[in-house]
């Protein structure tokens, strides 16, 4: 996206200002000595002509695989273009693009006009240059855009499965660890199963739209090597009002399908159509089309051989409590396409070994968090869903059908109740969802143990502000912030491990972590108090309607502190930062996750593990490295040498 302003030419040369540093462009002939460049990135006012701004999508400086499928869409927004005319690399882009059949509108009256054209592909690596020149009113408006395409090496994975703890920052991991495994005069008592692979990077998150992502946005950066926007997957933003429309980016799923004929599958203890299992497979500006997404799941060229978690209600019609799409019976659809079906843990385990294709639905929404489902067992919070199968669970069932295909899988599995709980600022039911994710990665690193040929990622979308202050030992009457041990009164905690599964005996123990969190509406804290199931931070202002004030609940003792909210008081739970998050990996190709990674670079990472080439009749790149250019960061190829030869 660039804000395009009037610019003179004095000596005929146009400069082109991108991202604050000027540099020169020798234009075609089509640009006059009257030609008004755009400033790309930098925004200048004049007076006297319209502010005409030229976006091109995909963005500048996005990375495409060669081969891969995308829809390129430039748009004129500020004033009615008499004319837009696009050069890819110096050609024509319909030429460029050949048979792609451009659609020409405009979009907002007399204000903007757009070029479309849709699933096409650059085969050449290397770096591609797309000039758009806008005519308004007789002037001309320039900006030019760079992507890097890639074409990828042979590959030495042959399955890769990709962990998501949604919102699972580091000091999560480090909850988790001290929860779990204990920690005596500053030695660990062990090591998560997490923390025991080869490789350790920090991932940046921020989409192209905000500092701050959430999970469709992220997640679609792991999907498809391509930013998107807040709420967006699979896609870049355009300018109309249709959530399905904008222009497409190719995801893992279906390049593994396309081009390689690999089984592929998603699991999540979320609704399985919530933003981080759908950015793999779908595309739409708004995550909460999530009926649109559960159809999509059916569509040929998208359809994971295995679908686990919950939110069948945008599987079923109306008639049997559903929301789906067109009032379909997907679930029927499903089984009539071949899919074993499950609704339950016992009839996940029913399921014939043989099945290759599972479609589990196990909640309504999102399946109840471990502590509830596995601890508690609280009627009150299961409702009906008494039955409900576990995490590593569902993960071992996944890969035992998707390993049965003989190109290999891609598999995607997602805590998805980490986020979920860490909103709430619930951080003992995030940590032991975090256990849980940790024993289903002790299911992969089993799997892999017998199959060396399989790539484990671990790695989290996001991270939220939690953050443990110390320890909390409850003494003389003393609550809340006045029993928080800092420094060296932070003893270390009590939790006591009798069944061996990784879970502590209580979460109730003498000394306990005391966490604080940092972007929050206002909330009652005394410590330690456990709630009996999920509680928001915060309800209703009765004065003020859309605000939100502390919820007494919060702290049954009485003697809860009142934290004043530090985000805007219509911000009803703890919000997500813009923290860097830890990626973790084993296996063949896990040096692409080391160092410092850009969120797209994952799927780099990916591709380049399977050696993905959608040029290949046979989707095998038979190149001998990454060619036409380089993933990572460019700026500072030493830190990590498998990028350094581009
Ligand atoms: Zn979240």
């Amino acid at each position: 996206m660039s804000e395009s302003t009037p610019f003179p030419t004095p000596d005929g040369v146009l400069r082109q200002r991108s991202r604050g540093i000027a540099r020169r462009a020798v234009l075609g002939t089509a640009v006059t000595a009257s030609a008004i460049v755009a400033t790309h990135g930098v925004p200048e006012a004049s007076a006297q002509t319209a502010t005409v701004v030229i976006k091109a999508l995909p963005i500048d400086r996005a990375n495409i695989l060669a081969g891969s499928r995308f829809d390129f869409r430039v748009e004129v927004a500020g004033a009615q273009p008499d004319r837009i005319e696009i050069t890819v690399n110096g050609q024509d882009a319909d030429t460029f693009f050949k048979g792609a059949n451009p659609v020409r509108t405009n979009e907002i009256a007399g204000k903007s006009g757009e070029v479309t054209y849709r699933n096409v592909t650059v085969a050449n690596p290397g770096p591609v240059a797309v000039q758009v020149i806008a005519t308004v009113a007789g002037r001309s408006y320039v900006d030019t855009f760079t992507w890097t395409v890639l074409r990828m090496g042979a590959g030495q994975a042959r399955n890769v499965i990709l962990f998501i703890a949604d919102g699972m920052g580091y000091p999560t991991i480090t909850a988790t660890r001290i929860v779990s495994r204990g920690i005596t005069e500053g030695k660990y008592d062990g090591f998560l199963n997490m923390d025991r692979m080869e490789y350790r990077g920090t991932v940046t998150t921020s989409g192209y739209d905000a500092l701050v992502t959430d999970s469709a946005n992220s997640a679609s950066a792991y999907a498809t090597g391509h930013k998107s926007v807040v709420n967006g997957m699979g896609i870049y933003e355009d300018n109309t009002k249709d959530p399905t429309d904008d222009p497409r980016v190719e995801n893992i799923i279906e390049l593994a399908k396309r081009t390689r004929r690999m089984a592929t599958g998603l699991v999540s203890t979320a609704d399985i159509t919530d933003a981080t299992p759908a950015a793999f497979a779908a595309h739409t500006r708004r995550r909460s089309e999530q009926a649109f997404v559960a159809s999509t799941y059916l569509e040929d060229g998208h359809r994971p051989d295995v679908i686990m978690g919950g939110g069948s209600r945008w599987f079923l019609p109306k008639a049997q409590q559903g929301a789906s799409a067109d009032d379909r019976d997907l679930v029927a659809e499903f089984r009539a396409a071949g899919y074993a079906v499950a609704a339950t843990r016992t009839e996940l385990r029913g399921t014939p070994a043989s099945a290759t294709k599972l479609l589990g639905l196990f909640h309504t929404g999102n399946m109840s968090v471990w502590y509830d489902r596995e601890e508690t067992k609280n009627p009150n919070v299961l409702g009906k869903f008494t039955d409900q199968p576990s995490l590593p669970e569902m993960t071992g069932r996944a890969i035992d059908a998707l390993a049965t295909n003989p190109n290999g899988f891609f598999l995607m599995v997602e805590a998805g109740s980490v986020d979920k709980q860490l909103h709430p600022m619930d951080w003992v039911r995030a940590v032991y969802d975090n256990i849980e994710f940790d024993n289903a990665i002790g299911v992969a690193r089993r799997f892999q143990e017998k199959n060396p040929d399989t790539l484990i990622i671990v790695t989290a979308d996001h991270s939220h502000a939690m953050s443990i202050t110390g320890t909390y030992t409850p003494y003389e009457g003393k609550i809340g912030p006045d029993a928080v041990g800092t420094y060296e009164q932070s003893a270390f905690p009590t939790f006591t491990r009798k069944r061996g599964d990784g879970f502590p005996d209580s979460p109730s123990t003498k000394t306990t972590l005391a966490v604080g969190w940092a972007n929050h509406p206002e909330y009652y804290d005394d410590g330690t108090t456990v709630w009996a199931e999920p509680l928001g931070p915060s309800i209703e202002d009765p004065q003020v309607k859309g605000t939100y004030i502390g919820d007494p609940k919060r702290a049954p003792s009485g003697k809860g502190v009142l934290m004043p909210r530090t985000v805007p008081a219509s911000v009803n739970s703890e919000v997500h930062t813009a923290d860097d998050v830890p990626v973790m990996a084993s296996g063949p190709g896990s040096e692409f996750f080391n160092g410092l990674v850009d969120n797209t670079d994952l799927f780099w990472g990916i591709v380049a593990s399977l050696g993905i080439d959608p040029l290949s009749p046979n989707g095998r790149s038979p190149m001998g490295k990454i060619t036409g250019g380089r993933f990572g960061d460019p700026a500072n190829p030493a830190s990590r040498p498998h990028f350094a030869k581009p």
